[in-house]
Formats: structure tokens, C-alpha cells, sequence
């Protein structure tokens, strides 16, 4: 199940900070277009083994004063909606601003948990000044420097405990398999559902456990059956520009959660992009099986050597991790996209795929008589046995004497040689490495 938290507030007091903390390590992402390199604004956390996605509000808020206000106006709007918990931020060396009021008072109406975050109250000289923030009403106001880090785990534990305990992805068995579009508007998704489904469109709505407003389809043509989950008509509700793609990171994690394979469709004329690339990043986090599709191949000049060289760049942005199907399709055309779709299930299957202990474990003392780990700071790193463990995705544990000597070069060894062995194109795969 998709659980997204939307931290919302005023410019400056801190919710980046905080996203960061609860992200984990700042990783930035470069764009393309401007060359500069800004921080991500949304990602996976996981506390407590509890996980789920943060979505940093700051970073879609156009920095213009005269509009800011009515963006974070609507942002707490389209959180109410859209958003499985809220933490409003706000900061305690300047008091409650008329803003942050308003804001407290429309999130007040919501049946959603809202957690109230007093930022930077980094001494106990400003714990006495938070008081006065009791009164925006919140029983769960937290006193957090998110500078420090203190109290930010406490904050941290009582969203956890507003997420329902999570159970396994619904791969239950006789789940049919589910993939979701996904990509930067107008990159031509609805363009593509319309190709594939033709006239025999088949819209399912009460399909139990499916996310709440996203549309899936039911895809059933050429022995194919699979239910589509399509993000496409996300931009006939966003209202206002400026938070069309907070708008629309919400939706793209639950339509990411809930499948098994992604299909990230690109525009051909514009190539790979930032924000395609972080959400690739996000699909390879999640472990999904993943089908990259550059779409509207018509437009491209091409020759002959044309998608050999289109498929070389994609991959060398999307290194370390670029075992991926990539197509060169046209949904205007129809060109390819059967074969899209094919490649889709050829995916899901082989995320389904096992591998046999005895068998992984020839593989191994193979891979370790022909390439032995190398020693490192004087250790002898020996793997004595792996296994695949039962989750539904591929992930292989890997015990071994001095697990924290293993090097990330090895590491990658051992899964470019799995991958070359066992074909796991489109599939992320775990690898956790044990004491033994
Ligand atoms: P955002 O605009 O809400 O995302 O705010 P930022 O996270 O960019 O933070 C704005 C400024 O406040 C930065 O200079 C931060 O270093 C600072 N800041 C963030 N958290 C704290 C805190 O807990 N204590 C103090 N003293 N400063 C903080
Ligand atoms: P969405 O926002 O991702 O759902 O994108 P749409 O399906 O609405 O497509 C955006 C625009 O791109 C529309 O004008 C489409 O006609 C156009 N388009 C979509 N696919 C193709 C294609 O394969 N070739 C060309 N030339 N145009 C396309």
C-alpha cells in the first residue's frame, strides 16, 4: 500500500532540512537543462521498517513573493486530498505568522493525521518560546531542530505509527499483473493507452485494492492479460501550474506502489531528462521491473545507427544500474507498442523468477574461483553460501565471514555475472551481504 507523507509550510523554515533527515544521505540530482544541481524533492523513507514516501512541498513553490502564499494555500488543499499524512512546519523564530495560521486552520478540517512540526528550536531557551504553538491546536505538536536532529525521531516515530502495518506487495498468487505508465506530461501516455486499447477499452473502477482514483484498465488482447494503472489524466484536475508536478508526485507513487512493472515513457525529442531520471531512481529504490519507452520516434531524423546511439546515451545516464529494456516506439503510429507490452510481461516474469540454492550456489564458487574477492585492508573476504530469499522481487543473501569488507566493486561483479547467467533485464535485484 501507497502511504505518501506531504511536509508543507512557508519558504525557510526548514522543511528541506527535515526532508533530508528523513531521506537519508542529500542526494541531489543534476538538470539537464539549467546544468545545476538541486535537491530532490521527493523520496523513500524508512524508519523502523516501516516505509513510505516524503514528498518536500518547498521545492514546487515558486520562489516570487506575491505568489508564494496562495501556492502553499493550495498545496495544503491538494495535500488534504491527495496526501496520507501532513506535517505542517513552521519555525519557531518567527512565531505563528498569519500564514501559518491559515494554513493550521484548513488542515484542521481534515480527517487526515496532521503532525505539527516546530522547527529549529534548537536550545531550551526556544522550547519555552514553542509553547505558544499549542495554540494552532495539534495534538501532535513536536519540538524539532532538524538542524541537530533533535527531537526529530520522535516525530519520525508517530508518523510510523500512523502507518498501517504494511504487507507484502499483493502478489498473492493469482494477482493478475499490474503496470503502470508513468512519465512527465505529454510524453504521450494517454496517447499510448488509446493505441493499445483501441475500441476494446475497458475501464475497471471497483477492483479491490486499487488506489482510490487512478484509472486502471483491464488490458486483455493477445493472450496478454494485465491491468493498466495510467497516471495520464492527472493534469485535467492539477489546477494551477505551479503545483502540477507536486500534484502529480503523489499520484505517481501511487500508481508506482501499486505495480509490479513501470513502464517510463519518454519523449523522443527530448530525450532523458532529471526528473525522468529521479523517477527512475525511485523505481530501482522500489525495486519495480522497469521498461523504459521513448515514445513519438516518429519525429527523430533517423538512420540506421540512430537508436543504437539514442539506446548508449539513455543507458550511460542511467549507469550504475542500466540493465533495462529500452524501446523506440510511436503511439501516434502504433509502432512497436504490442511489443511494448510484451516486453512488459516478459518482465514480470522474470521478477517472478527462482533460482535454485544448489544452483546459485555452483554459480558462486565459479564466480569466486575465477575472481576472487580481493583482499581488503589486509582481510580475506570469503562468501561461503547464498541464497535467494522468498520476497517478490529478486534478492540474494550472500553469508560471508567479513561482511563488511565487501567491496562495492565486487558487489557489482557478482550482479553484472547473475544478471549475464539468469537474464534479469528490467528487474532490480537486492543483494545483502551476512555474517556467517
Ligand atoms: P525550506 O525553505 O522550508 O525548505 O527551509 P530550508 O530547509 O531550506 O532551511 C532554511 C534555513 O533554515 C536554512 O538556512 C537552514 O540551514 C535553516 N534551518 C533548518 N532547520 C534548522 C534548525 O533546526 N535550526 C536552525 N537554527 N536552522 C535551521
Ligand atoms: P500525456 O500527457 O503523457 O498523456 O501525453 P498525450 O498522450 O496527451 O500526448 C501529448 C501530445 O503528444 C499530444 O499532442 C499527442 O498527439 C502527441 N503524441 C503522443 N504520442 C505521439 C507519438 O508517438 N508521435 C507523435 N508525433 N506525437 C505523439
Amino acid at each position: 500500500m501507497s502511504f505518501t507523507v506531504a511536509i508543507i509550510g512557508r519558504p525557510n523554515v526548514g522543511k528541506s532540512t527535515f526532508y533530508n533527515r528523513l531521506v537519508g544521505k542529500r542526494d541531489s540530482i543534476v538538470d539537464d537543462i539549467s546544468g545545476v544541481t538541486r535537491d530532490r524533492q521527493y523520496g523513500v523513507s524508512d524508519w523502523n521498517g516501516k516505509v513510505f514516501n516524503v514528498i518536500d512541498t518547498g521545492g514546487f513553490v515558486p520562489r516570487s513573493e506575491d505568489i508564494f502564499e496562495a501556492a502553499i494555500r493550495e498545496q495544503a488543499q491538494i495535500a488534504i486530498e491527495e496526501a496520507s499524512l501532513i506535517v505542517l512546519m513552521t519555525d519557531v523564530t518567527c512565531g505563528i505568522t498569519d500564514l501559518d495560521a491559515e494554513v493550521a486552520n484548513l488542515l484542521r478540517r481534515t480527517k487526515k493525521p496532521v503532525l505539527l512540526g516546530v522547527n529549529k528550536v534548537d536550545n531550551s531557551a526556544r522550547l519555552y518560546e514553542a509553547n505558544e504553538f499549542y495554540g494552532l491546536g495539534f495534538a501532535e505538536t513536536f519540538f524539532i531542530s532538524s538542524i541537530t536532529g533533535s527531537g526529530t525521531g520522535e516525530i519520525l516515530d508517530a508518523i510510523a505509527a500512523h502507518i498501517p502495518k504494511q504487507e507484502e506487495e499483493g502478489e498473492a498468487a493469482n494477482t493478475i499483473p499490474r503496470i503502470a505508465i508513468l512519465g512527465r506530461p505529454n510524453v504521450g501516455k494517454s496517447s499510448l493507452l488509446n493505441a493499445l486499447l483501441g475500441e476494446n477499452r475497458n475501464v475497471v473502477t471497483d477492483i479491490a485494492g486499487t488506489t482510490r482514483d487512478s484509472i486502471h484498465t483491464l488490458y486483455n488482447q493477445f493472450n496478454m492479460q494485465t491491468l493498466l494503472i495510467d497516471t495520464a489524466g492527472i493534469r485535467k484536475k492539477a489546477r494551477m501550474m505551479e503545483n502540477l508536478e507536486f500534484y502529480s508526485v503523489i499520484r505517481v507513487f501511487d500508481a508506482m506502489d501499486e505495480a509490479d512493472v513501470c513502464m517510463l515513457i519518454l519523449d523522443a525529442t527530448q530525450g532523458l531528462e532529471a526528473q525522468d531520471l529521479a523517477i527512475f531512481r525511485l523505481m530501482v529504490q522500489k525495486k519495480k521491473g522497469i521498461v523504459i519507452l521513448v515514445n513519438k520516434w516518429d519525429l527523430v531524423e533517423k538512420d540506421h545507427k540512430t537508436a543504437k546511439q539514442y539506446e548508449d546515451a539513455i543507458k550511460a545516464k542511467l549507469a550504475p544500474f542500466n540493465d533495462i529494456p529500452i524501446l523506440f516506439i510511436s503511439a501516434l503510429e502504433k509502432t512497436r507498442i504490442f511489443k511494448a507490452m510484451e516486453t512488459a510481461m516478459q518482465v514480470f516474469e522474470r521478477r517472478k523468477k527462482r533460482v535454485a540454492t544448489h544452483e546459485l550456489n555452483e554459480w558462486l564458487q565459479e564466480m569466486q574461483d575465477a575472481y576472487p574477492h580481493p583482499s581488503n585492508k589486509g582481510k580475506h573476504v570469503k562468501i561461503k553460501y547464498v541464497t535467494q530469499l522468498p520476497l517478490h522481487y529478486p534478492a540474494l543473501a550472500f553469508f560471508c565471514n567479513l561482511p563488511q569488507y565487501v567491496k562495492d566493486s565486487y558487489r557489482q561483479y557478482l550482479e553484472n555475472r547473475f544478471r549475464e547467467r539468469y537474464e534479469f533485464s528490467g528487474v532490480p535485484i537486492a543483494m545483502y551481504f551476512r555474517q556467517k
